[in-house]
Protein backbone atom coordinates (compact mmCIF):
# COMPACT_ATOMS: atom_id res chain seq x y z
CA UNK A 1 0.00 0.00 0.00
CA UNK A 2 2.98 2.16 1.09
CA UNK A 3 4.49 1.90 -2.47
CA UNK A 4 1.15 2.22 -4.32
CA UNK A 5 0.66 5.62 -1.95
CA UNK A 6 4.36 6.90 -3.11
CA UNK A 7 4.00 6.40 -6.97
CA UNK A 8 1.47 8.91 -6.80
CA UNK A 9 2.87 10.90 -4.41
CA UNK A 10 2.91 13.91 -7.32
CA UNK A 11 -0.89 13.67 -8.10
CA UNK A 12 -3.38 15.61 -6.57
CA UNK A 13 -5.75 14.59 -3.86
CA UNK A 14 -9.35 14.19 -5.15
CA UNK A 15 -12.23 12.85 -3.12
CA UNK A 16 -13.97 10.08 -4.96
CA UNK A 17 -16.76 12.25 -5.64
CA UNK A 18 -14.30 14.62 -7.08
CA UNK A 19 -13.40 17.45 -4.75
CA UNK A 20 -9.91 18.55 -4.71
CA UNK A 21 -8.32 18.56 -1.14
CA UNK A 22 -4.65 20.50 -1.13
CA UNK A 23 -1.92 18.57 0.75
CA UNK A 24 0.86 21.16 1.67
CA UNK A 25 3.76 20.47 3.95
CA UNK A 26 5.16 21.76 7.03
CA UNK A 27 8.63 23.43 7.08
CA UNK A 28 11.01 24.00 9.94
CA UNK A 29 14.44 24.71 7.80
CA UNK A 30 15.60 25.19 3.97
CA UNK A 31 16.26 21.42 3.79
CA UNK A 32 12.87 20.79 4.63
CA UNK A 33 11.80 22.29 1.70
CA UNK A 34 13.71 20.35 -0.78
CA UNK A 35 11.97 16.84 1.24
CA UNK A 36 8.49 18.39 0.61
CA UNK A 37 9.09 18.72 -3.36
CA UNK A 38 10.67 15.39 -3.39
CA UNK A 39 7.81 13.84 -1.30
CA UNK A 40 5.16 15.30 -3.40
CA UNK A 41 3.98 18.14 -1.69
CA UNK A 42 2.00 20.69 -3.14
CA UNK A 43 3.51 23.62 -1.05
CA UNK A 44 4.40 24.71 2.32
CA UNK A 45 0.66 24.83 4.60
CA UNK A 46 3.33 26.10 7.44
CA UNK A 47 6.91 27.54 7.63
CA UNK A 48 7.69 27.72 11.42
CA UNK A 49 10.49 30.13 11.01
CA UNK A 50 11.41 29.59 14.86
CA UNK A 51 14.33 27.59 13.25
CA UNK A 52 16.13 31.21 12.36
CA UNK A 53 15.74 33.05 15.45
CA UNK A 54 16.99 30.35 18.11
CA UNK A 55 20.42 29.04 19.31
CA UNK A 56 22.10 32.19 18.55
CA UNK A 57 22.97 35.23 20.19
CA UNK A 58 21.35 37.75 18.03
CA UNK A 59 17.88 37.52 15.67
CA UNK A 60 18.80 37.65 11.95
CA UNK A 61 18.60 41.23 10.37
CA UNK A 62 16.67 41.84 7.65
CA UNK A 63 18.83 40.46 4.65
CA UNK A 64 19.80 37.18 6.26
CA UNK A 65 16.05 36.62 6.79
CA UNK A 66 14.74 37.40 3.34
CA UNK A 67 17.82 35.47 1.45
CA UNK A 68 16.25 32.45 3.89
CA UNK A 69 13.18 33.22 3.08
CA UNK A 70 14.35 33.45 -1.12
CA UNK A 71 15.51 30.32 -1.04
CA UNK A 72 12.89 28.30 0.44
CA UNK A 73 10.97 30.20 -1.85
CA UNK A 74 12.86 29.18 -5.38
CA UNK A 75 13.01 25.74 -3.55
CA UNK A 76 9.11 25.35 -4.18
CA UNK A 77 9.35 27.44 -7.46
CA UNK A 78 5.38 27.84 -8.20
CA UNK A 79 3.96 26.31 -5.21
CA UNK A 80 2.60 28.21 -2.65
CA UNK A 81 4.30 29.10 0.41
CA UNK A 82 2.40 30.23 3.99
CA UNK A 83 5.17 31.90 6.29
CA UNK A 84 4.40 31.62 9.99
CA UNK A 85 5.71 34.84 11.53
CA UNK A 86 8.07 34.52 14.72
CA UNK A 87 5.78 31.98 17.61
CA UNK A 88 8.83 32.40 20.38
CA UNK A 89 7.83 33.28 24.06
CA UNK A 90 9.13 31.71 27.53
CA UNK A 91 8.80 28.19 26.47
CA UNK A 92 10.81 28.48 22.78
CA UNK A 93 13.45 31.13 24.93
CA UNK A 94 15.67 32.58 22.23
CA UNK A 95 19.41 33.88 23.86
CA UNK A 96 19.39 37.19 22.80
CA UNK A 97 15.90 38.02 23.83
CA UNK A 98 15.20 39.23 27.95
CA UNK A 99 12.28 37.73 28.98
CA UNK A 100 10.78 37.28 32.53
CA UNK A 101 10.24 33.88 33.73
CA UNK A 102 7.09 33.33 33.41
CA UNK A 103 4.85 30.53 35.54
CA UNK A 104 2.98 29.44 32.38
CA UNK A 105 4.65 29.82 29.30
CA UNK A 106 1.71 28.74 27.19
CA UNK A 107 -0.83 31.32 28.70
CA UNK A 108 2.38 33.87 28.67
CA UNK A 109 4.34 36.53 26.29
CA UNK A 110 4.11 34.23 22.83
CA UNK A 111 3.64 34.64 19.12
CA UNK A 112 1.71 37.92 18.00
CA UNK A 113 1.47 38.90 21.70
CA UNK A 114 5.18 38.89 22.01
CA UNK A 115 5.70 40.71 18.05
CA UNK A 116 3.27 43.18 18.64
CA UNK A 117 5.32 43.79 22.22
CA UNK A 118 8.05 44.00 20.33
CA UNK A 119 7.01 44.89 17.08
CA UNK A 120 10.57 45.64 16.01
CA UNK A 121 10.53 42.39 15.39
CA UNK A 122 7.27 41.82 13.58
CA UNK A 123 8.58 44.80 11.28
CA UNK A 124 11.61 43.68 10.13
CA UNK A 125 10.12 40.21 9.73
CA UNK A 126 7.77 41.70 7.52
CA UNK A 127 10.18 43.54 5.67
CA UNK A 128 11.89 40.68 5.01
CA UNK A 129 8.81 39.23 3.45
CA UNK A 130 8.29 41.41 1.57
CA UNK A 131 11.59 41.80 -0.15
CA UNK A 132 10.94 38.26 -1.42
CA UNK A 133 10.23 37.21 -4.76
CA UNK A 134 8.19 34.21 -4.98
CA UNK A 135 6.91 32.19 -7.98
CA UNK A 136 4.11 30.81 -6.43
CA UNK A 137 1.70 32.95 -4.30
CA UNK A 138 3.66 33.73 -0.71
CA UNK A 139 0.88 34.05 2.69
CA UNK A 140 1.33 35.33 5.79
CA UNK A 141 -0.01 33.90 9.00
CA UNK A 142 0.19 34.92 12.67
CA UNK A 143 0.50 32.70 15.68
CA UNK A 144 -1.68 33.01 18.65
CA UNK A 145 -4.23 35.32 17.80
CA UNK A 146 -6.88 35.62 20.51
CA UNK A 147 -8.36 38.85 19.84
CA UNK A 148 -9.33 40.87 16.77
CA UNK A 149 -7.12 44.03 18.09
CA UNK A 150 -3.68 41.75 17.34
CA UNK A 151 -4.85 40.70 14.00
CA UNK A 152 -6.17 44.66 13.31
CA UNK A 153 -2.35 45.94 14.16
CA UNK A 154 -0.25 43.30 12.43
CA UNK A 155 -2.72 44.24 9.05
CA UNK A 156 -2.20 47.60 9.71
CA UNK A 157 1.41 47.50 10.27
CA UNK A 158 2.02 45.09 6.93
CA UNK A 159 0.04 47.17 4.87
CA UNK A 160 1.95 50.68 5.70
CA UNK A 161 5.09 48.45 4.88
CA UNK A 162 4.09 47.77 1.54
CA UNK A 163 3.33 50.59 0.44
CA UNK A 164 6.25 52.37 1.72
CA UNK A 165 7.70 49.93 -0.38
CA UNK A 166 5.08 49.99 -3.27
CA UNK A 167 4.37 46.56 -3.19
CA UNK A 168 0.71 44.71 -2.59
CA UNK A 169 0.82 43.38 0.50
CA UNK A 170 1.03 39.55 1.20
CA UNK A 171 -2.37 37.75 1.60
CA UNK A 172 -2.34 37.71 5.79
CA UNK A 173 -4.05 35.03 7.10
CA UNK A 174 -3.93 33.24 11.23
CA UNK A 175 -3.35 30.21 13.01
CA UNK A 176 -6.67 29.24 14.72
CA UNK A 177 -4.91 27.62 18.18
CA UNK A 178 -6.77 29.53 20.65
CA UNK A 179 -10.53 28.68 21.70
CA UNK A 180 -11.30 32.39 21.37
CA UNK A 181 -10.53 32.21 17.54
CA UNK A 182 -11.94 29.46 17.07
CA UNK A 183 -15.24 31.07 18.67
CA UNK A 184 -14.92 34.69 17.24
CA UNK A 185 -14.08 33.08 13.64
CA UNK A 186 -16.23 34.94 12.00
CA UNK A 187 -15.05 38.35 13.15
CA UNK A 188 -11.84 37.36 12.42
CA UNK A 189 -12.61 36.58 9.28
CA UNK A 190 -13.58 40.06 7.95
CA UNK A 191 -9.46 40.52 8.01
CA UNK A 192 -7.90 37.28 8.28
CA UNK A 193 -8.04 35.54 4.49
CA UNK A 194 -7.45 32.30 5.32
CA UNK A 195 -7.16 30.11 8.92
CA UNK A 196 -5.07 27.56 9.46
CA UNK A 197 -5.76 25.28 12.63
CA UNK A 198 -3.20 25.01 15.28
CA UNK A 199 -4.79 21.81 16.80
CA UNK A 200 -1.91 20.79 18.99
CA UNK A 201 -2.27 24.07 20.85
CA UNK A 202 -5.90 24.33 20.15
CA UNK A 203 -6.05 20.86 21.78
CA UNK A 204 -4.02 21.72 24.53
CA UNK A 205 -5.99 24.95 25.72
CA UNK A 206 -9.10 23.31 24.48
CA UNK A 207 -8.34 20.36 26.77
CA UNK A 208 -6.65 22.38 29.36
CA UNK A 209 -3.69 19.61 29.35
CA UNK A 210 -0.01 21.12 29.17
CA UNK A 211 1.63 19.69 25.59
CA UNK A 212 4.95 19.74 27.07
CA UNK A 213 3.53 17.71 30.82
CA UNK A 214 4.05 14.44 29.89
CA UNK A 215 1.83 13.60 33.09
CA UNK A 216 -0.78 14.97 31.29
CA UNK A 217 0.58 15.31 27.84
CA UNK A 218 -0.46 11.96 26.87
CA UNK A 219 -3.89 12.77 27.20
CA UNK A 220 -4.12 15.58 24.15
CA UNK A 221 -6.39 14.17 22.07
CA UNK A 222 -7.65 16.34 18.98
CA UNK A 223 -10.47 14.15 18.04
CA UNK A 224 -11.99 15.26 21.46
CA UNK A 225 -15.43 16.58 20.08
CA UNK A 226 -14.98 20.01 22.10
CA UNK A 227 -11.68 20.46 19.58
CA UNK A 228 -14.04 19.37 16.81
CA UNK A 229 -16.54 21.89 17.57
CA UNK A 230 -14.10 24.01 18.02
CA UNK A 231 -12.65 23.45 14.39
CA UNK A 232 -16.53 23.62 12.91
CA UNK A 233 -16.83 26.90 14.31
CA UNK A 234 -13.65 27.96 12.30
CA UNK A 235 -14.70 26.88 9.44
CA UNK A 236 -18.72 28.17 9.09
CA UNK A 237 -17.17 31.41 10.83
CA UNK A 238 -14.93 31.93 7.93
CA UNK A 239 -17.44 30.67 5.15
CA UNK A 240 -19.32 33.61 6.23
CA UNK A 241 -16.91 35.76 4.56
CA UNK A 242 -15.41 33.04 1.85
CA UNK A 243 -12.41 32.65 3.50
CA UNK A 244 -11.01 28.82 3.59
CA UNK A 245 -9.78 26.87 6.38
CA UNK A 246 -6.99 24.52 6.68
CA UNK A 247 -5.15 22.29 9.65
CA UNK A 248 -1.41 22.32 10.35
CA UNK A 249 -1.35 20.99 13.37
CA UNK A 250 -0.70 17.23 14.02
CA UNK A 251 -4.44 16.26 13.62
CA UNK A 252 -4.04 16.77 9.85
CA UNK A 253 -1.75 13.63 10.10
CA UNK A 254 -3.31 11.61 11.71
CA UNK A 255 -5.73 8.98 9.68
CA UNK A 256 -8.83 8.65 11.69
CA UNK A 257 -9.20 12.78 11.99
CA UNK A 258 -8.75 13.19 8.01
CA UNK A 259 -12.60 11.89 7.09
CA UNK A 260 -13.85 14.08 9.73
CA UNK A 261 -11.86 17.08 9.24
CA UNK A 262 -12.60 17.27 5.23
CA UNK A 263 -16.48 16.33 6.54
CA UNK A 264 -16.23 19.61 8.88
CA UNK A 265 -15.28 21.45 5.41
CA UNK A 266 -11.61 21.40 5.96
CA UNK A 267 -9.98 21.75 2.43
CA UNK A 268 -6.09 21.98 2.83
CA UNK A 269 -4.16 19.92 5.17
CA UNK A 270 -0.36 20.71 6.14
CA UNK A 271 1.45 17.62 7.20
CA UNK A 272 5.19 16.48 7.67
CA UNK A 273 6.43 16.01 4.30
CA UNK A 274 7.03 12.30 5.24
CA UNK A 275 3.02 11.83 5.51
CA UNK A 276 1.96 13.68 1.79
CA UNK A 277 1.96 10.25 -0.12
CA UNK A 278 0.26 8.57 2.85
CA UNK A 279 -2.73 11.35 3.32
CA UNK A 280 -3.27 12.07 -0.25
CA UNK A 281 -3.90 8.37 -0.98
CA UNK A 282 -6.39 8.42 2.48
CA UNK A 283 -8.17 11.10 0.84
CA UNK A 284 -8.97 9.36 -2.77
CA UNK A 285 -10.57 7.05 -0.91
CA UNK A 286 -12.92 9.05 0.62
CA UNK A 287 -16.41 10.44 -0.53
CA UNK A 288 -17.05 13.83 0.52
CA UNK A 289 -20.98 13.28 1.64
CA UNK A 290 -19.98 10.49 3.58
CA UNK A 291 -17.32 12.38 5.77
CA UNK A 292 -19.71 15.15 6.08
CA UNK A 293 -22.33 12.54 8.00
CA UNK A 294 -19.47 10.78 9.74
CA UNK A 295 -18.72 14.96 11.13
CA UNK A 296 -21.54 15.74 11.90
CA UNK A 297 -22.01 12.56 14.45
CA UNK A 298 -18.60 13.31 16.13
CA UNK A 299 -19.80 16.25 17.04
CA UNK A 300 -21.85 15.21 19.22
CA UNK A 301 -20.02 12.14 20.06
CA UNK A 302 -19.32 11.64 23.62
CA UNK A 303 -15.92 11.42 23.36
CA UNK A 304 -12.32 10.75 21.00
CA UNK A 305 -12.75 7.15 21.48
CA UNK A 306 -16.44 6.91 19.85
CA UNK A 307 -15.22 9.18 16.86
CA UNK A 308 -12.68 6.22 16.23
CA UNK A 309 -15.17 4.02 16.76
CA UNK A 310 -17.23 6.07 14.28
CA UNK A 311 -14.17 6.86 11.28
CA UNK A 312 -12.42 2.64 11.70
CA UNK A 313 -14.79 1.01 9.46
CA UNK A 314 -14.18 3.45 6.87
CA UNK A 315 -10.23 3.25 7.48
CA UNK A 316 -10.23 -0.63 7.26
CA UNK A 317 -12.48 -0.23 4.03
CA UNK A 318 -9.48 2.19 2.69
CA UNK A 319 -6.93 -0.22 3.64
C1 LIG B 1 -0.04 23.97 16.42
O1 LIG B 1 -0.11 24.53 17.51
O2 LIG B 1 -0.81 23.05 16.07
C2 LIG B 1 0.98 24.37 15.44
C3 LIG B 1 0.96 23.92 14.20
O3 LIG B 1 1.96 25.21 15.88
P1 LIG B 1 3.20 24.73 16.78
O4 LIG B 1 3.11 23.22 16.86
O5 LIG B 1 4.41 25.22 16.08
O6 LIG B 1 2.91 25.41 18.06
MG1 LIG C 1 0.99 26.36 17.82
Amino acid sequence: RRRAARARADESAVTTDGTRIEVVANLGSVADAQSAVSEGAEGCGLLRTEFLFLDRAAPPDEAEQRATYQQIADTLGERPLIVRTLDIGADKPAPWLPMADEENPALGLRGIRLQLARRDLLETQFRALLGVEARGRLRIMLPMVAAADELREAHALLHRLAGERGVSAPELGIMVETPAAALTAETLAREAVFFSIGSNDLSQYALARDRTNPAVAAGLDGLHPAVLRLIDATVRGGRAHDRWTGVCGGLAAVPEAVPILIGLGVTELSVPAAAVAEIKALIRTLDLNYCRTLAARALTATDAAAVRALVEPLLEQAA
